[in-house]
């Protein structure tokens, strides 16, 4: 397949404004990030797109406007678990609660979008003995256990409109709408699969673009991710589609932002000034971005050019996106020998583009690293405990 005109964006992918400027470009880096490969060399011929981050001075949104979706393609071999991990588990929970407590959400029917294994939705279900109905085009059925099974019906498919027939007190929808190029088309179709049921709570959650941006946090740029939402930008789209916001929060210390909508009857009046200003602030973080992304690539190359001079073991600690971009912008060789990822579902497989082996944190007492690189600052105190539980003391750096 090839990329037809209409995957080529002509104004921002979020309101359509034309006051679009790039600000960073990557090039041949991985499609699918979270797609590992069965042996070193199919790694390293994984196929590979290109990266141009996009800002829309409008509405605060940031995208990439080289994104080719045809080059996607979602299968069940796509692996995006931060679910084992236990603080990630335990926000889940949380947040699984608040909607159930916040909106009254008990004894009711649930949908979740994009559900991958259902993990999310059958939290939600177990807090208020809800009924759930998931959609994951990449759901595996023979994973899910009875307990689940009783509570869920999960369909192998995209949400979309012919289902508008499930009707849902709460819609879910988490770590979807980052990886669509439109994603106002995607919102439009919830709206209309909602139809006149106003107090259906619907539920977004995404990636935070201020969290990437305030932090220099050039590991998070990934090919999948083709919509990069701030607080107004995120705002605008569901406003645009037909949605009042009712809470817009920032989440998972500021990692992801979440928010809160039901049905409104028209859209509502366009931005206000409030937004303008959260805009001009955005502006100045993407510029900032654009200066730095250069130099912190440098300081890194430089870094691994020094532990490969003086022979030094090097590993790097989350196998999820950040850590695959991390090893493909800086390209480190053999001086970075292995990834470490607590997921056994990953453990043996290799890094799509530079070809690292994935191992099992046990695996690092063969390897004895001098450092280890983690991905995620706040997994640090987890990681240090395990390393230590291992009889490892190697130097830990945040990448
Ligand atoms: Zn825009």
């Amino acid at each position: 397949m090839s990329a037809t005109a209409s995957s080529v964006p002509a104004g921002c992918t979020a309101c359509g404004a034309a006051t679009v400027r790039s600000f960073v470009q990557i090039t041949d880096v991985p499609i699918h990030c979270n797609l590992l490969w069965p042996d070193h060399d199919s790694a390293r011929r994984a196929p590979r797109g290109q990266i141009t981050l996009s800002f829309c001075s409008t509405c605060g949104h940031v995208f990439n406007s080289a994104f080719d979706p045809s080059l996607m393609e979602y299968t069940q071999a796509y692996e995006n678990s931060l679910h084992f991990s236990p603080r990630f588990q335990a926000y889940a929970e949380a947040l699984a609660a608040r909607l159930v407590d916040r909106y009254q959400i008990r004894g009711m029917d649930v949908i979740d979008v994009g559900c991958g294994k259902g993990d999310f939705l059958a939290m939600v279900c177990e807090h208020g003995n809800n009924r759930g109905y998931g959609f994951d085009p990449s759901f595996v059925p023979e994973n899910m256990s009875a307990e689940k099974a009783a509570r869920m019906t999960i369909v192998q498919d995209f949400y979309s409109a012919k289902y508008a027939g499930t009707k849902a007190d709460l819609i879910t929808c988490r770590h979807v709408l980052e990886h669509i190029q439109f994603p106002r088309e995607f919102v439009r179709n919830v709206r209309q699969t909602v139809g006149d049921r106003m107090n259906t709570l619907v539920f977004f959650e995404v990636p935070n673009v201020m969290y990437t941006l305030k932090d220099l946090g050039i590991w998070d740029l990934i090919y999948e991710h083709c919509s990069y939402f701030s607080v107004p930008s995120l705002r605008e789209v569901f406003r645009s589609c037909g949605f009042t916001v009712k809470e817009l929060h920032e989440l998972y210390e500021g990692q992801f932002l979440g928010i809160d909508t039901v049905a409104a009857h028209a859209p509502a009046a366009s931005p206000d000034v409030a937004t303008a200003e959260d805009v001009r602030r955005i502006d100045g973080f993407v510029t900032k971005f654009a200066e730095e992304y250069a130099s912190k690539v440098a300081l890194w190359r430089s870094r691994l050019g020094e532990w490969k001079a003086r022979r030094a073991s090097v590993a790097v600690w989350g196998g999820g996106s950040k850590g695959v971009t991390f090893l493909n912008v800086l390209n480190p060789g053999d001086t970075v020998s292995c990834m470490v990822d607590i997921n056994p579902r990953k453990q043996g497989m290799f890094v799509a583009g530079t070809g690292q082996r994935v191992v099992a944190p046990e695996h690092l007492r063969t390897v004895t690293p001098d450092v280890v690189i983690i991905m995620n600052p706040v997994y640090r105190d987890e990681i240090a405990g395990q390393l230590k539980a291992l009889g490892l003391t190697p130097e830990i750096m945040v990448a």
